[in-house]
C-alpha cells in the first residue's frame, strides 16, 4: 500500500532529513586521508546517540545480506558502491568513499547517501562518475512533480546515465520511505517516461542513483553485504529523500551548501 504523507508528517520526516543531512555533511568533512571507516562508523553511532534518533540498518535483515547488521552507516569505497560494511580500513589519498544513511526521528524517516573523493589525488573520471550520480539525482527530483509519472523519474535517471555513457543496473533503486526505510513502490534507475505511477502530493520518495564505470554486474563481498562493481570498475552513489508537493517538489534531506 502507498501511504500518501499529510504536509504535517512530511514536516517531522523532513526533521529526520535534515539530521541525516548534518550527519552526511560531517561525513564529508571527516574522510579524510589516514581515517578508518571504523572511526567513522563510531563517529555517526555518537552523533545518532546524542540526537535521539534511531538507526535503521542497526539489525537490519533483509533477504540479502548476512543480517543483522551492525553498524549505522553504510561505506562503500571505490568500486564498492551499495551496503558497505564498515570495517578496518584506511582512507588513501584519492580513494571514493560512498556514505549512505537512513534515520528515524519520533517514528519518520529519511535516507540519503553521498559520495566524495578522499584527499587531493582525485582522478577526472572519479569526478566525473561521482558528478553523473548528482546530476541524474536532481534530474529526477526536478520531475517529481503531482500529475507526472514514476516513470518520468527513472527516465530521467536513465537519461544522464547514458549521456555519460554509464550502464545501469537494476537490481537495486530508490524506494518509497515514511514510517519505515523501505516502504512499497520501488523507484528504478531505468525506465520509461509517461509510464508508472501518478505522482501525487504526500508522495514521500528515496531516489538514489547509483552507477558504475563499465559494467552493469555486481558482486557480494564474502561479508554478505557489501556490493561492487563485477568487473572493479569505479562507482559513485547519491540519494536524497523527497517529497512530492502541491508545487516544487521537497528535498527533505538537502545538505547545506549543496547546489
Ligand atoms: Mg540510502
Ligand atoms: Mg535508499
Amino acid at each position: 500500500m502507498i501511504e500518501l504523507k499529510t504536509p504535517d508528517e512530511v514536516r517531522r520526516m523532513h526533521v529526520a532529513g535534515q539530521f541525516v543531512a548534518e550527519v552526511l555533511s560531517e561525513v564529508g568533512r571527516l574522510a579524510e586521508v589516514g581515517v578508518n571507516l571504523l572511526d567513522l562508523e563510531h563517529h555517526v553511532r555518537g552523533m545518532i546517540a546524542r540526537r535521539g534518533a534511531e538507526s535503521c540498518y542497526w539489525d537490519y535483515a533483509p533477504s540479502f545480506g548476512r543480517g543483522p547488521f551492525r553498524n549505522v552507516i553504510c561505506l562503500s569505497v571505490n568500486d564498492a558502491v551499495l551496503h558497505g560494511l564498515p570495517h578496518d580500513y584506511v582512507l588513501r589519498d584519492g580513494d571514493v568513499l560512498s556514505a549512505d544513511l537512513a534515520v528515524g526521528i519520533d517514528g519518520w524517516v529519511a535516507d540519503s547517501a553521498r559520495t566524495v573523493i578522499v584527499g587531493d589525488a582525485a582522478r577526472e573520471e572519479d569526478a566525473r562518475i561521482i558528478r553523473a550520480t548528482e546530476e541524474a539525482l536532481e534530474a529526477a527530483i526536478a520531475v517529481a512533480r503531482p500529475g507526472n509519472r514514476l516513470g518520468d523519474i527513472s527516465a530521467a535517471v536513465w537519461a544522464v546515465a547514458r549521456e555519460y555513457g554509464y550502464p545501469v543496473n537494476t537490481e537495486f533503486g530508490g524506494h518509497g520511505i515514511g514510517r519505515t526505510m523501505h516502504e512499497d513502490l520501488h523507484v528504478p534507475n531505468k525506465g520509461r517516461s509517461g509510464r508508472g505511477l501518478e505522482l501525487r502530493p504526500g508522495l514521500t520518495l528515496a531516489i538514489e542513483p547509483w552507477f558504475t564505470q563499465t559494467t552493469d554486474r555486481i558482486a557480494y563481498d564474502p561479508d554478505g553485504w557489501t556490493i561492487r562493481s563485477a568487473d572493479g570498475s569505479r562507482t559513485a552513489h547519491s540519494e536524497h529523500t523527497i517529497a512530492v508537493t502541491d508545487d516544487e517538489p521537497l528535498v527533505l534531506t538537502r545538505r547545506d551548501g549543496e547546489r
